[in-house]
């Protein structure tokens, strides 16, 4: 199936085919999905020189990871005290380690590898909507203070020079952060592991596997892969292959526009080539793209498919009325994604039974913890180290099912109406 309509798929730098799996192959480790976390493990075994196979139901980067608001930047879909409630303050503060791993990751690789169309831009700025520097003064100091991470303070006066928006207060603006183009990366990612040696077939769902003996067979449509070691990547777009896996998260579907082409207009909104995310717990994220002449953003979550086109028309709202400057400017594109998220909203990695691996539910904040991931499961394959055992306690808990996914909208609107009365109480 070709990519959905995006910003990315209109910008993709090479669009070549990979054929489909129409025969048995051997090889040490299969992995089923072409997502980031898949390309990821697919590269760090490759490049060590263990031969891999990557089974992708469509194309590389068919998920998520190739329509997603391409923030990269430290940290999980949940906050640090749930982290440290789980696992104890100490590996609370390696795995957010871990976390910042996983942005240099991405940043080395497309320094390494060459990657220009990802056009990886620094600087991402996290905005208050209500009055209260204090609390961003103390994070900052305890980022510093923790993990020797700078983030640099910016008060209303400074925000609104650059943020031309009543809605803002001060800010926390983080340089090492950035933001890119996910499709064009992951697509290098791809070319890279087939120069190491990988094969990676498209258009090969997996369908059926047997995943109990020493040696462990995937099949597609037509054909089959003979493997020691399986890893299950399939994120939000996970079907019924492994029971258990499936049953450990929800799918959650978030939405992305692109607006027409208007720089002028926009420079008297927005004028920072920073990405910018509010710091509501349902916030809005948003970055100019080509060079200052359109803007992506994104926001909004639903727990059953909606209309792109009508959440966009949410979206747009939420941008007027951030910028009422910007009432004039048009949606040319409006796109979704389906996130996995599991119950206790952390990364999912582990060793799901001998020889089979799991690397998933990264919820909206998957860039650079799905290249931490892959890292980790790499490493541990390879017998380099244990690190993902520090995942142990966010493990493959039933995730609900529908009465899950009617308390996971319920609980999004009440953070949505928390945020609300939040900031009428300035
Ligand atoms: C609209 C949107 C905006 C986002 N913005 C950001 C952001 O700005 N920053 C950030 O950090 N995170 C963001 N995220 C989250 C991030 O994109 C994801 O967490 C991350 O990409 C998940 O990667 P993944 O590899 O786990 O899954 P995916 O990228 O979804 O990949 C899974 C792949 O598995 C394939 N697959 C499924 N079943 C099979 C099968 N049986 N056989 C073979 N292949 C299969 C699918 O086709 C798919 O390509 C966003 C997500 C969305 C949807």
């Amino acid at each position: 199936m070709p990519y959905p309509d995006t910003y990315y798929r209109r910008t993709i730098a090479d669009d070549s085919q990979r054929s489909s799996l129409a025969e048995t192959l051997e090889c040490d480790t299969v992995i089923i999905g072409g997502g980031l976390a898949g390309l990821t493990t697919a590269l760090q075994l490759s490049r060590a020189g263990l031969p891999v196979v990557l089974l992708e139901a469509e194309k590389v980067g068919y998920g998520a990871s190739g329509r997603n608001g391409g923030f990269v930047s430290p940290g999980f879909a949940t906050g640090e005290d749930a982290i440290v409630r789980a696992a104890g303050v100490e590996n609370a503060r390696t795995i957010h380690r871990l976390s910042i791993e996983g942005v240099d990751f991405i940043r080395d690789t497309i320094r390494d590898l060459d990657i220009t169309a990802a056009a990886p831009q620094p600087g991402l700025m996290s905005v208050l909507r209500h009055n209260d520097a204090d609390s961003l003064k103390t994070h900052a100091e305890h980022m510093r203070r923790e993990y020797g991470y700078d983030l640099e303070y910016l008060d209303r006066d400074a925000v609104r020079s650059v943020l031309k928006s009543q809605r803002y207060f001060q800010a926390l603006r983080d340089g090492k952060a950035f933001h890119m183009h996910p499709l064009n990366y992951l697509r290098a990612l791809a070319t890279e592991i087939e120069r190491l040696g990988g094969r990676i077939f498209e258009n090969s769902a997996a369908v059926s596997c047997s995943l109990d003996g020493p040696e462990k067979i995937v099949r597609t449509a037509r054909g089959q892969i003979k493997a020691r070691r399986v890893v299950l990547t399939t994120g939000g777009y996970t079907g019924p292959l492994v029971g258990r896996l499936k049953r450990s998260f929800l799918p959650i579907a978030t939405y992305v526009m692109l607006t027409e082409e208007a720089p002028d207009l926009i420079r008297e909104a927005i004028a920072t080539t920073d990405a910018i995310g509010d710091n509501r717990r349902a916030g809005d994220y948003y970055r100019l793209v080509e060079g200052g002449r359109r803007i992506l953003w994104g926001g909004r979550i639903t727990t059953r498919a909606a209309s792109p086109a009508a959440l966009a028309k949410e979206l747009r709202r939420e941008m007027t009325g951030t910028y009422p400057q910007l009432s004039g400017l048009k949606t040319e594109l409006p796109w979704s994604g389906l996130m996995s998220y599991a119950r206790h909203l952390m990364p999912q990695i582990g060793e799901t039974q001998p020889g089979v691996w799991h690397c998933t539910a990264f919820g909206g904040h998957g860039l650079n913890t799905t290249a931490m991931g892959g890292k980790l499961i790499a490493e541990a394959i390879l017998g380099q180290s244990d690190r993902y055992t520090l995942f142990k306690p966010f493990g493959l808990a039933w995730a609900g099912g529908l009465a899950g996914l009617a308390t996971a909208q319920l609980t999004y609107w009440t953070l949505q109406a928390q945020d609300w009365w939040r900031e009428r109480a300035i």
